[in-house]
């Protein structure tokens, strides 16, 4: 018997409920609102600031992540959703992070042989991680890059264009961390020191730790041990061990953030999670959101165009996390901002709806919302009903589609917020007059 064939009826009989995978979430009416909301405020944003969108793909092959993220990586090492292509085994990844991919796409189309590119992204993430709340399996990510700009006045605009968006939205309690890991060779000098250190504190170590202390001892100061902190706190800092460039590009972009009123402070253990990165990294960080604080993240990653086997090629980037930023919005009271419905179509006879159908239709072209009563199985239902169900749907206006309204080619519009407004019958072709009056009205 085929293999596929077996496991999937082995999996199938284990199955009692068909729920949603642990960690991952279903974003339904009116939540989803709020998605749209960010996403198009997101939208005008980034036109603003010249970023245009990508889009690449949610599978990518492993060896992208495991070259482009570092092999010991909590991301490479234990959260990655890898399988088999069942064809060919091509080892794939649901892609954890997009900067990798979109560093392949410019590669594969050799986006950059025209000068740098300034683009963005939204979409799903996947990473394995214990499920809690503002940390999921599978969540949506939104970030920017610029790729092929090396000077700090880049890093300050992708700074400056995260900032306006808390400001557009209407967040506050936001900080900036600021910290920069400067080149390579600056990070062995610093990285020898480190290991020292933390070769005199042994017992302090957690498993991690120790198994990272050669391997990626950078990575210890990331730790979220609160048994760690005083000895991470004392560490060797990588800011002392910065050349004259570092220093300069690190002091280019501070000036800049001063001089348009950017709050930062300097945050030494600032590592980040992920190799790719050197010189500038940042965090957006908050205390409203308990210990999942951080609602945007990111950094320069000059070197991830060569370790992905392409021509060298600066960089630098940010991703912010969806789902912490829309709970950070909700405690502010934001968001949620569903569209607001002009009219309900209260419709008696079904042999109506070919007329119906055609007035809608010339509402809608004119940009109103409009909800149409539906059967559910039972026929069209009482008037009575029909006009609870446009008084709870929020509709401004009911358009009544009566035996009467029909057979004389009419319709009476009937306000469902204001009393005052009395209600009038118009004949068919009118409507649009009505409904131009009602925008000029808004
Ligand atoms: P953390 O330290 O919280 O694990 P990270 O360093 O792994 O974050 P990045 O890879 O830099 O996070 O991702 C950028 C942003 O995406 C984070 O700042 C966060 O807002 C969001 N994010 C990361 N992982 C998750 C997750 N599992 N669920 C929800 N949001 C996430
Ligand atoms: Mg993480």
């Amino acid at each position: 018997m085929n293999r596929n064939h077996m496991t999937d009826r082995v999996t199938l009989e284990k199955i009692e409920k068909l729920t949603a995978v642990k960690g991952m979430n279903d974003v339904l009416p009116p939540d989803s609102a709020t998605v749209e909301w960010l996403e198009a405020k997101v939208r005008a944003l980034m036109a603003r600031y010249a970023y245009r969108n990508i889009r690449t793909p949610i599978v990518e092959r492993t060896p992208l992540f495991i070259r482009g993220l570092g092999e010991v990586t909590d991301i490479v090492e234990k959260e990655m959703y890898c399988f088999e292509d069942r064809l060919n085994g091509d080892p794939l990844t649901l892609r954890p992070e997009a900067t990798a991919g979109v560093v392949r796409a410019a590669l594969e189309h050799n986006m950059l042989y025209d000068g740098g590119k300034r683009l963005y992204y939204m979409g799903p993430m996947f990473r394995h991680e214990r499920p809690q709340k503002g940390r999921y399996r599978q969540f949506d990510q939104i970030g920017a890059e610029a790729l092929g700009f090396s000077g700090a006045e880049v890093d300050a605009e992708l700074i400056l264009m995260a900032n306006a968006l808390w400001k557009e939205i209407g967040l506050k309690d936001v900080r900036l961390e600021l910290n920069s890991l400067g080149q390579p060779a600056e990070r062995i000098e610093h990285r020898k020191a480190l290991i020292a250190y933390l070769e005199q504190h042994q017992e302090v170590l957690d498993e991690d730790a120790k198994r990272r202390l050669y391997s990626n001892p950078l990575r210890i100061l990331d730790t979220k041990n609160p048994h760690m902190q005083t000895l991470v706190d004392a560490a060797p800092k990588l800011m002392d061990y910065l050349g004259d460039a570092s220093r300069t590009h690190f002091k280019a972009l501070t000036t800049i953030l001063e001089a348009n009123g950017v709050a930062y402070t300097v945050n030494p253990r600032l590592v980040r999670g992920m190799d790719y990165y050197n010189l500038t990294v940042f965090e957006f960080t908050t205390d409203r959101l308990g210990s999942q604080g951080t609602v945007c993240a990111g950094g320069r990653y000059d070197y991830l165009f060569e370790q992905l086997g392409g021509k060298p090629a600066p960089a630098v980037g940010w991703a912010l996390g969806v789902d912490r930023v829309l709970e950070l919005a909700k405690s502010h009271g934001l968001g949620n901002v569903g569209p607001i419905l002009d009219a309900y179509a209260i419709v008696t006879d079904v042999t109506a709806f070919p007329f119906v159908h055609k007035v809608m239709q010339e509402l809608r072209e004119l940009g109103l919302s409009v909800q149409m009563h539906a059967s559910a199985g039972e026929g069209m239902g009482s008037m009575k009903s029909q006009f609870k169900r446009a008084d709870s749907s929020g509709a401004r206006f009911a358009l009544i589609f009566g035996a009467d309204e029909i057979a004389a080619g009419q319709v009476t519009i009937k306000s469902l917020r204001n009393v005052s407004i009395g209600q009038q019958t118009l004949p068919c072709d009118q409507v649009t007059d009505w409904a131009a009056t009602l925008q000029s009205s808004d």
